[in-house]
């Protein structure tokens, strides 16, 4: 390794991506220092990821509850302790922040709780002190942005979500991505009055129609007033909480705003322009395919380049940057065919190809579709359907999308994921033996197409 500078390789940002690189750089003998500013783990482990998954666990317990009078389980509800909740969850996350410092310095990287900043091509500033790196990896994330509106600041974001006092009994929830719909069924499931304010026709923009619209409907039944075609116009504060106002000049009183209206590039305030490293519009860092700012010694992985962002996308870019660094190997990221998760209630499951982006790409298809009650709920009075979707290109017979919304969908998709990827097709999918009763054995038993 290089001895002209203080570090082979100087990672900013110790989340998902940084993490993951230091660590296996630092596997290969190479010096590695990394600087965190705020929490090890990153935006996953502190405001992401991990404390939403608790939160949609601990929002399902009524769920639950109600389901079991249907086994013949009775009892009053149990009633929630949410201060207990969320120093339990705060103990975790501690725990886990823990767990990454330990990772990075047994791993032998030199950790600075610090800001860092870019001076020069090789040069980081971390408070007074500057040191030399031969390669810089920027893994800063990113952070989440509210429009600019009348009492805009009177709104809260995911990052405030996780560390309420108290549980509001209403609340008003802007956006329809992912996270805007994920704290919509947290919130019904711990009992508050939940409206959910979206822009356009119909929510989860990207996702296929079917299952999107599917999830519209699967919410309302959980009383969540979801509002499409709808802007916030004012916030402004009232004698007992909030009053938003919206473009059509209809009001909801509540108690707290979440605004989930996306995330922005973490990229300011890094002398990023000064020494030559060009950003889009949105704030993103521009990378080759091989993670290379317009800088050749500096590189940028995640949440802060703004392509696919997702914890797992971050891991596999910061082990690919540190492997062709350090380890000789010419490893590339598999950007076809991510699977990915909503963890709404009942969550989204899905990989590959809409029906609508298919019938684009390959021409004629065939669409198979499951909407059935899960045996769990044939005997509850509380009821959450499924709905599968497979998407099957007519000239191949390959299997080209993958989709779910219904319970477990998660837990489910994954494995079809390895299998679209192989390139499976549909006759292979049928002489697959099913695992009964699951819902996942719908995925191999469709027979007949919808259409
Ligand atoms: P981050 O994890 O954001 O890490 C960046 C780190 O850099 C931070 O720790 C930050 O403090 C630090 N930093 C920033 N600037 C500096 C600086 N100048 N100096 C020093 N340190 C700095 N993804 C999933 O796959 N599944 C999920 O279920 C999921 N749920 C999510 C739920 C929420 C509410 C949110 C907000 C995100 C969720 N995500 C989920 C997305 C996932 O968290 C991100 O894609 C992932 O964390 C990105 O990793 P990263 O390494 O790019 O950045
Ligand atoms: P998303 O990009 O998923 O959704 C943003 C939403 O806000 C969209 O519905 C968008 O509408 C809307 N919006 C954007 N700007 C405005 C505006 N000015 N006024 C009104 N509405 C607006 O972002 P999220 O914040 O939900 O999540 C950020 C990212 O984090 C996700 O995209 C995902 O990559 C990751 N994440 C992953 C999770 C998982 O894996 N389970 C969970 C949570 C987050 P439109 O569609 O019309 O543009």
């Amino acid at each position: 390794m290089n001895q002209d500078f203080d570090y082979d390789l100087f990672v900013i940002g110790a989340g998902s991506g940084g993490v993951r690189a230091a660590r296996i750089a630092a596997g290969f003998g190479a010096r590695v220092g990394i600087a965190e500013e705020r929490y090890f783990g990153g935006t996953c482990v502190n405001v992401g990821c991990i404390p939403k998954k608790l939160f949609v666990y601990g929002s399902r317990v009524l769920h639950d509850h109600r389901v079991a009078a249907g086994y013949g389980w009775h009892g009053p509800a149990p009633s929630l302790n949410w201060a207990e909740f969320i120093a339990n969850k705060n103990t975790e996350i501690a725990r886990l922040n823990g767990v990454y410092r330990r990772t990075l310095a047994n791993a032998g990287c030199e950790i600075f709780e610090s800001r860092a900043s870019i001076v020069d091509l090789h040069t980081i500033e971390l408070g007074d002190r500057r040191i030399s790196a031969r390669h810089v990896l920027i893994a800063t994330g990113g952070w989440p942005y509210i429009p600019a509106i009348p009492g805009g600041e009177l709104a809260i974001t995911s990052n405030d979500v996780f560390h309420l006092p108290e549980l509001p009994k209403r609340i008003v929830i802007v956006g329809g991505g992912y996270i805007a719909v994920e704290f919509a069924g947290v919130f019904a499931g711990f009992g508050c009055e939940v409206a959910q304010i979206y822009r356009g026709d119909l929510f989860m923009r990207g996702f296929d129609t079917e299952i999107r619209e599917f999830l519209a409907t699967q919410m309302r039944e959980k009383s969540i007033d979801l509002r499409f075609n709808a802007d916030v116009a004012e916030i402004t504060r009232t004698a007992n909480g909030m009053n938003v106002r919206l473009n059509d000049g209809s009001q909801l009183g509540c108690d707290c705003v979440i605004y989930a209206t996306g995330r922005r590039p973490n990229s300011a305030g890094l002398g990023l322009a000064d020494c030559g490293i060009h950003l889009a519009e949105s704030g993103a860092i521009k990378v080759d395919n091989e993670y290379r700012t317009t800088v050749p010694s500096i590189y940028a992985i995640g949440d802060v380049t703004d392509r696919v962002n997702l914890t797992p996308v971050a891991l596999a870019e910061g082990m690919v940057v540190a492997r062709r660094l350090f380890g000789q190997r010419e490893t590339t990221v598999a950007y076809e065919y991510i699977p990915t998760a909503v963890f709404s209630q009942p969550p989204i499951g899905t990989v590959g190809f809409t029906e609508e982006d298919a019938r684009h790409q390959f021409g004629e298809i065939s669409v198979f579709t499951s909407n059935f009650t899960p045996l769990r709920y044939t005997v509850s009075a509380e009821k959450e359907r499924a709905l599968m979707k497979l998407v099957v290109v007519k000239a191949t017979d390959q299997v080209v999308g993958v989709h779910m919304c219904g319970e477990d969908a998660g837990e489910i998709t994954q494995g079809f994921a390895v299998a679209l990827r192989a390139g499976a097709t549909k006759q292979l999918f049928d002489s697959t033996i099913g695992i009964h009763p699951t819902a996942a054995e719908e995925f191999v038993t469709m027979r007949e197409p919808t259409r």
